[in-house]
């Protein structure tokens, strides 16, 4: 994998970057390289793709909610200024001039805390916090801010004994939001579409990733690679497919997302699909994907126990 970082990313923009100087990281925020404590119980993942439409905010809202209705306590949080994830889950859409609600935004900036702008969704066991089109703002009002990549960070430290996983839909960018997210994120969870350019990208994601591991969140991973709208007809896609196997190994789930049209409908009714229409393909994708990953993690914590 290269290591080289194109002009124009996250690393590239972020001001006083470590990566240009590492003397320059203000003190206060040396101490959050710390891996997370031992106590803390939640599971912290990234969904994140710098490439746009390519199934992070359909598996954000439908992981989330597969787990949720396993019994596992669930905290999705909408990174994105589109806050699709907002949307899907049944909030409206925030209207001008409307009084707005608590979002992430409120939680970076300082305003409230992660329990304060937390609301609770259809699903049972599933907590939402809201994203907002503020946040297009925050990648700029955060510059100054000392300690800006820890923001978010800091902000979910304290509810991590609350859920056993945590979800941050990211925005298809590798911005400050999606720099937060991953110095906050224990693994990165990859939507990838099998497509001729599907690669395209990716090897500027993984650099940015061991850059983030190396330079402030040493326990961050690359916890997995998901297929999205999947179809494994043509020859094209199962050449891509060999590919991206070839690429990822192990890292790559053997669950693939199948294109289904009650994924794509659930949104507008403001529920996911395994309450939308749970004996549709996409309902047993993400159900399948969902007890594969705790398949997943529970082997790396017995693994961790047994060390
Ligand atoms: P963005 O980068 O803009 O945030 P995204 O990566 O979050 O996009 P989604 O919004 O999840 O991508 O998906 C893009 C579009 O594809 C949406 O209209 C969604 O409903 C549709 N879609 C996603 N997955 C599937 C699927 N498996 N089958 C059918 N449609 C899908
Ligand atoms: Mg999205």
């Amino acid at each position: 994998m290269s290591t080289h970082v194109p002009r124009g990313t996250l690393l590239a923009r972020t001001r006083c970057s470590p990566y240009s100087d590492p003397t320059v990281m203000p003190q206060e925020i040396l101490p959050h390289t710390q891996p997370h404590s031992t106590s803390s119980r939640a599971r912290v993942l990234a969904i994140v793709n710098q490439k746009g439409g390519v199934g992070k905010t359909t598996t954000a809202i439908n992981l989330s909610a597969a787990l949720a209705l396993e019994g596992l306590h669930v905290l999705l949080i909408d990174c994105d200024p589109q806050a699709n994830s907002t949307g899907g889950l049944g909030f409206r859409r925030e209207r001008h001039g409307e009084e707005q609600r608590a979002s992430i935004y409120d939680v970076l900036l300082g305003s409230t805390s992660l329990a304060e702008a937390a609301v609770a969704t259809e699903v049972d066991n599933l907590t939402l916090v809201p994203g907002s089109k503020n946040l297009i703002g925050a990648n700029i009002e955060l510059v100054e801010v000392a300690g800006r990549e820890f923001r978010l960070r800091q902000a979910v430290e304290s509810e991590r004994n609350e859920y056993d996983y945590i979800f941050f839909d990211c925005p298809p960018a590798l911005d400050l939001l999606t720099l937060n997210t991953l110095v906050a994120a224990q693994g990165l969870l990859v939507p990838l579409q099998a497509e001729y350019f599907a690669l395209e990208g990716i090897s500027e994601l993984m650099s940015t990733l061991d850059r983030v591991a190396q330079a402030f969140n040493p326990e961050l991973g690359l916890e997995g690679v998901v297929l999205t709208m999947y179809d494994d007809r043509t020859n094209l896609s199962q050449q891509v497919t060999a590919n991206i196997k070839e690429f990822f190994g192990e890292k790559l789930f053997r669950t693939t997302i199948p294109r289904n049209v009650r994924l794509a409908e659930a949104p507008s009714h403001g529920l996911p699909v395994a309450l939308y229409d749970p004996r549709s393909k996409g309902a047993q994708a993400y159900q399948d994907l969902a007890t594969e990953l705790l398949k997943r993690n529970s082997s790396l914590r017995s693994r961790k126990r047994a060390k």
